[in-house]
């Protein structure tokens, strides 16, 4: 349940400070001294402001990796993991004053408890297990092995939905395999990532290893993977940015692993418990204001339980309530006014579209809402495969209900976006199950679940246009080295 907590109390914790970030250990200010204003996308109040880094910042903080680098790569695995389980450890002892850092941020309510320590546990321990193979070789006197080796100093730009999960992801999986970091996190969405890199700081991860410069994504992101410095990038956003600083790795010949977002289907089959499926349907377009790159925005449905779907999940969304969040709402506003004015835009794209407007479309009213950037949950029907709604990523909780007369078109529908990042099939038949498994484009999967939840350690990332390469799970540490084959030839036999 969520927290009541009073919005107007500062959150004085010494895990932030004003206007620093964090460069080859020392917090600093920017350097041409430049800041940027964090809002509060509940009320549009400052929250913070924090330094806004250029090339010269990257620069230094690229030089800062490079410094740190030996001693990080050659200190054993088994350390490297221990400094990661301290990490996670006062994570955990810091668990809510993050969750409100990241609630103020992004503007929304207490998740749960947080996947941060968890993750970085599960990434802990697979940095002591970073290995190659043996190799079968043409000659006894000769030993074929490969190694794996980190890159070097990497680079990672993250987006502003999960801010402490994304940071999370690039910053533990690289380092566990030897590599030092220069992170960038959203100008929207920066605080959580800066209070985390303190614990990594404070949990004695030596200076340098975990550099965090903040700014803007045409200033300080776009200068990441356009430095010389920097061997291998790992980004998550959009496709639009994707492609610019794919584009950017390329000139620098640098490889990448991109995780851009997704249109996913929620595949509904006639024996599924419908009862079951409208509330996770509907929680996972609804949670975090629909701004999750996972999140099932449409739903595929078998025209016999069509109806009955439509009504179930309008009765779900209804139940949704929004507001800041600090009260004891399950919906925030969207991050900013651009979002929010995009996800209207898809709004008005549906109605003038032809689809059937079942619930939502507007803009909730009243004092509490203040000067948010709110919109309510938004339910379409009868929509087409086609239609704008149904093919763009919305990144708000807008829902498009297409209805399907077999398990080819379901495929067909499902399959026929660009996208392939997340897909769900309802229902309790084991043999469609497989099938779907196996048809539906996708990275991740989930029967009977909404967000392909519920796995621990499962790597993630899209298929087509979603991306490659994986972040979580055990691939996202061997994402972040390289393979170097080794044939080792003995002293040569007296005699020989
Ligand atoms: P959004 O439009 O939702 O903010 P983006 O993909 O633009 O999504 O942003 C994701 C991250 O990429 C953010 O940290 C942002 O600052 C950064 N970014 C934006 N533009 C660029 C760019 N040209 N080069 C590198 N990073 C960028």
């Amino acid at each position: 349940m969520t927290a009541v907590i009073d919005p107007q109390a500062e959150l004085d914790t010494p895990l932030l400070q004003d206007n620093v970030q964090l460069i080859g250990g020392e917090w600093v200010p920017a350097a041409s001294g430049e800041t940027i204003e964090v809002i509060n996308p509940a009320n549009r109040q400052l929250l913070a402001r924090i330094p806004r880094g250029t090339a010269d910042d990257v620069d230094a903080a690229v030089k800062a990796a490079e410094q740190a680098l030996p001693a990080w790569r050659d200190l054993n695995a088994t350390a490297r993991a221990s400094l990661l389980y301290r990490w996670a450890t006062l994570v955990e002892e810091n668990a809510e004053v993050l969750d409100q850092l990241e609630s103020r941020d992004v503007g929304r309510p207490h998740w749960g408890p947080s996947p941060v320590p968890g993750m970085l546990r599960f990434i802990a321990g697979q940095a002591d297990k970073v290995h190659g193979v043996s190799l079968p070789t043409y000659s006894p006197d000769v030993m074929g092995f490969t190694v794996r080796e980190p890159f070097g100093v990497v680079g990672a730009i993250i987006p502003w939905n999960a801010p402490g999960p994304m940071f999370t992801n690039e910053v533990a999986a690289s380092i566990a395999a030897g590599n030092t970091i220069v992170i960038k996190p959203a100008e929207d969405a920066p605080l959580a990532p800066l209070a985390l890199a303190k614990l990594a700081m404070d949990a004695g991860i030596p200076a340098g290893v975990v550099n965090v410069v903040t700014g803007y994504g045409s200033e300080a992101g776009a200068a990441i993977p356009s430095h010389p410095g920097i061997r291998r990038v790992g980004f998550t956003g959009s496709p639009a940015t994707g492609s610019i600083v794919m584009e950017a790795c390329a000139r620098n010949l640098i490889p990448l692993h991109l995780e851009l977002g997704g249109k996913s289907p929620q595949v509904v089959f006639p024996d599924a418990n419908l009862s079951a499926a409208a509330p996770a349907i509907a929680a996972g377009i609804t949670m975090n204001t629909g701004q999750i790159c996972a999140a099932g925005s449409r739903v595929v449905v078998h025209r016999s339980v069509h109806q009955e779907m439509v009504e179930r999940l309008a009765e779900a969304m209804q139940k949704v309530t929004v507001g800041p969040w600090h009260q004891q709402v399950n919906m925030g506003p969207l991050i900013n006014g651009r979002q929010h004015e995009r996800v209207m835009g898809y709004i008005e794209a549906g109605k003038s579209g032809g689809a059937d407007l079942v619930l939502g479309g507007g803009v909730p009213s009243g004092e509490a809402f203040g000067d948010g950037f709110f919109v309510n949950p938004t339910l379409f029907d009868n929509v087409k495969p086609d239609m704008k709604i149904a093919q763009e990523e919305i990144f708000g909780p807008v829902l498009s209900v297409i209805p399907v007369d077999n398990e080819e078109e379901a495929v067909a529908v499902a399959n026929g976006v660009d996208y392939g990042l997340v897909a769900s099939v309802w229902t309790e038949d084991v043999g469609t199950a497989v099938r779907m498994s196996r048809a539906l484009e996708a990275g991740q999967v989930g029967v009977n679940n909404a967000l392909g939840a519920g796995v621990i350690g499962g790597p993630f990332g899209g298929y087509k246009s979603s991306g490659f390469g994986r972040t979580m799970g055990a691939d996202a540490v061997q994402n972040w080295t390289q393979v170097k084959t080794i044939s080792m030839r003995g002293a040569t036999r007296p005699g020989n």
